[in-house]
This record gives C-alpha cells, structure tokens and sequence, in this order.
C-alpha cells in the first residue's frame, strides 16, 4: 500500500496514475488475521498534494451479534484522500503541516501510504451489529444453542405456556355464552 510518488510531484497537476492493488494488510485491532485487499488506485496530481481515490474489496473476520458465532463479512471500500508533501519534492525543504489535523501526509522521502486511510475506511465500514447472515436465527434464549444449527428442542416448552393462558381464556368465554 506505498507508493513513491516523487516523479508524480514533479509532474504537473492533473497528472494520474493507477495502480492495481492485491495485498493482505494487517488491522491492529479490527481482525483477527490481516484481510486480504483487491482492487484499484488512482493517484492524481493536485495543487496541493496528490489524491488518492480507491475501490476496493476486502473482508473483515467479525462474531455476529445474534448467534455469536465467527463470520467472514465482506466489504466494499471507496477512498477518497488527499495526501500532503512534507518536503518540497524539489528543494527538499520542509514544508508546514496541512491545516487539517487529520489530513494525512507524504513522508519525506516521498512515500504515499494507503495503510492507515485503508484501516480507517474499514473500520468505518464495518456494522456495528454484524450479522452473519440476514435471516441469522440467533441463539435459544433457554439453552443457548445456535438455532442456524437446527432446533434444540426447547420449542416444545413454549406452546405449553402458550396453551395455558389460552385455557383460562376459554374458560372465561364459556362462561359468559352459555
Ligand atoms: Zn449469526
Ligand atoms: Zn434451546
């Protein structure tokens, strides 16, 4: 996910480049195991820096929030990012930070890396109640089993309860008709 893009910063703005992108990156905190990255980049000269536009696929391990079990979720990433020089490209003079705090940087030897915009754009696009799959039937509230996994048998508990309240009911319409 690093680019050298000194010959970019010397070209004039509008320049572009694309770039195919097929990588694993590590996530610090978001997966477990680094996810794999496919797709495309496209550098493109500024007046300030270069922008960074991307498309990509990817695919985060996550625990669904109803059966808790393990999932692979996939996930589709558009990056947009301008990247700011900190040295002049030519004089090798730095230059101030951009006026944006979180805007990111070209490191000084010229280095455009997609690491840290790729991690953040995955984690903005991760749910935050994953679902392993839309109809995920979620655990049994009296045992816990995973229901995707077929039924435990609990079921036959609750139209006893269910039954019994529909008794008294009957009782009460009984009465009142005849
Ligand atoms: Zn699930
Ligand atoms: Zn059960």
């Amino acid at each position: 996910m690093q680019f050298n893009v000194a010959q970019q910063l010397k070209s004039s703005i509008g320049s572009n480049r694309s770039y195919r992108i097929d990588e694993a990156i590590d996530l610090a905190d978001g997966g477990k195991d680094g996810c794999f990255l496919q797709g495309g980049v496209n550098l493109l000269r500024t007046d300030r820096g270069i922008l960074a536009m991307g498309n990509f696929e990817t695919g985060v391990r996550l625990v669904c929030s109803r059966c808790l079990g393990l999932f692979h979720c996939p996930l589709r990433l558009t990056i947009e990012e301008e990247y700011f020089p900190s040295v002049d490209v030519v004089s090798d003079i730095p230059l101030p930070p951009p006026e944006e705090a979180s805007a990111f940087t070209i490191d000084r030897n010229h280095i455009l890396d997609l690491s840290e915009a790729t991690r953040q754009y995955i984690l903005l696009a991760t749910p935050l109640k994953p679902l392993c799959r839309p109809d995920c039937a979620g655990l049994c509230s009296y045992c816990g089993h995973n229901l995707n996994q077929g039924h435990c048998g609990c079921r036959t508990l609750i139209p006893t309860t269910v039954s019994g309240k529909t008794g008294t009911g009957k009782e009460s319409n009984n009465g009142t008709s005849t």
